[in-house]
């Protein structure tokens, strides 16, 4: 398996970005029933090389510029294999101590690497601290229905009151906002950006004046920090000081930007991040642990805890007033040992490792940022902070369209587009640890041509 892997990911570079099959290619390659025998390991690799590798999309390719990255690092996937070999499931400390004990230990390393205050920490005074959830969306609904809950114990559970809560969070934040507050029955509230993307205090402020004149109650507030369309970050201090006011829950979608807190220079970014309640930040998007691994904070842990604290005796022990179970903090019951892989990741690559990637994805980013601009054709539509350019040929948008459509089509480089403000644009993401300079300029050259064949009219 450890070759497989290996062989496999030596050859990413050379594999097509995207797949050349066509929907229902895998049922025509494999039989329709189990089969009945047990078949050898040798016929399941063969299987795997023969109808599965072909319908494999290479993210971790160097051409692969499309969605936000996902970590792959050998650090991990070792930690992914050794977490199933283990094969425990830690939702309570008794269940396998050093599944919680790792994991709290290792959120908090993650906390200091972040420059977050003690109260997110396990070892700071309070209930605070960090938990690996499944994905950035599980967190965001863990948030908002703790952020309810804590809502209707201050308005004694009074369901006619419940029908008046409302949330908020900004047009251009992740759908899994609007999933989340879909999920826990209240209403929502999308708040105007300003002309850079991000949402503000005023225009906030504005939002819940004028619900709490129709008779609403203002409970959640999602804020993003590097959001999906145009990784633009919302202004923490402003919104932190609104949601104080209102006594709101605050939280804070940092999936892909946040992982940029290892690095001081970009903290600024972050200002008010001290005052939420919430926040999460998934590292299987840019700090090396293969998904998924979604590093959520929360300021007080009993606000989950009492909303999940459900105590059958098959799963108490006698240590639970010593070390708070994670069973408490999540959904589900049972937990993968996820904090493994982490700490491999950790200690494999250094806090430096980690920084040096992010820096160097950043350089590569305004490396290409700077290519556009110099184009008169295009313009780009982002501030380039992060990883992801926005842009686009300087027309309508079926002209972008056409130019994304070509680019994929091509199967060379492979893009995701997103729509602003009723515009269409291309995102480019610098996404795999594998990419260089040279890959940065072989996907402005496979644009420009398919710009010049589509602004000509040429077919290639
Ligand atoms: N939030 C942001 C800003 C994202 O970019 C994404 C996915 O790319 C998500 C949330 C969803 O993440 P997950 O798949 O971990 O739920």
């Amino acid at each position: 398996m450890v070759d497989l892997i290996a062989d496999y990911n030596e050859n990413v570079p050379n594999m097509s970005v995207l797949p050349d099959v066509k929907s229902g290619y895998l049922v025509k390659l494999l039989p329709d029933e189990a089969p009945m025998e047990p078949e050898s390991w040798e016929s399941v690799c063969e299987d795997f090389e023969k109808a599965i590798v072909p319908g494999i999309t290479p993210w971790n390719s160097p051409n692969f510029h499309a969605y936000y990255p996902t970590a792959n690092s050998y650090a991990a996937v070792m930690g992914g294999m050794l977490c199933d070999a283990l094969g425990c499931v830690g939702f309570t400390w008794i269940a396998s101590p050093a599944c919680t004990e790792l994991e709290r230990l290792t959120m908090d390393w993650l906390a200091k690497m972040f420059g977050l205050p003690e109260v997110f920490q396990h070892a700071g005074e309070g209930n605070g601290g960090g938990v690996i959830q499944g994905s950035t969306s599980e967190s965001t609904l863990i948030a908002i229905l703790a952020a309810k809950h804590r809502k209707m114990i201050e308005y004694d559970h009074d369901e006619v009151l419940a029908s008046k809560l409302v949330a908020y969070t900004s047009r251009q934040s992740h759908s899994s906002v609007e999933k989340g507050v879909r999920l826990a029955g209240t209403k929502l509230r999308l708040v105007d950006t300003d002309e850079r993307f991000r949402m503000r205090g005023d225009e906030l402020r504005k939002a819940i004046e004028e619900d709490k004149a129709k008779g609403l109650i203002p409970f959640f507030v999602g804020a993003s920090v590097g959001t999906t369309n145009v990784c633009a970050f919302d202004a923490l201090d402003e919104i932190s000081a609104v949601s104080g006011e209102e006594k709101m829950w605050m939280h804070i979608d940092a999936a892909y930007a946040g992982a940029a807190m290892i690095c001081p220079e970009f903290r600024y970014l972050v200002k008010g991040i001290e005052n939420t309640d919430s926040l999460v930040v998934s590292c299987h998007k840019w700090l090396m642990v293969n998904f998924a691994c979604a590093a959520m904070f929360v300021r007080d842990s009993l606000d989950l805890i009492n909303l999940f604290d459900i105590n059958p005796l098959y799963l108490k022990h006698e240590y639970e007033n010593e070390i708070s179970d994670f069973r408490h903090w999540q959904i589900p019951l049972g937990r993968r040992f996820r904090s493994l892989k982490l700490w491999m990741v950790l200690k494999s690559y250094g806090v430096k490792g980690l920084q040096e990637n992010i820096r160097c994805q950043i350089q590569q980013a305004k490396f290409f940022e700077e290519m556009v601009r110099k184009d008169a054709r295009f313009e780009v539509i982002n501030d380039v902070l992060m990883g992801l350019v926005c842009f686009r040929l300087i027309g309508d948008n079926a002209l972008n369209e056409d130019l994304n459509k070509r680019v994929n089509e091509a199967r060379k480089i492979h893009m995701t587009p997103a729509t602003v403000d009723g515009q269409f644009v291309l995102r480019f993401v610098v996404a795999s640890r594998l990419t260089e300079d040279k890959d940065i300029q072989f996907a402005w050259d496979e644009i420009k041509d398919h710009a010049g064949i589509l602004l000509n009219n040429e077919e290639p």
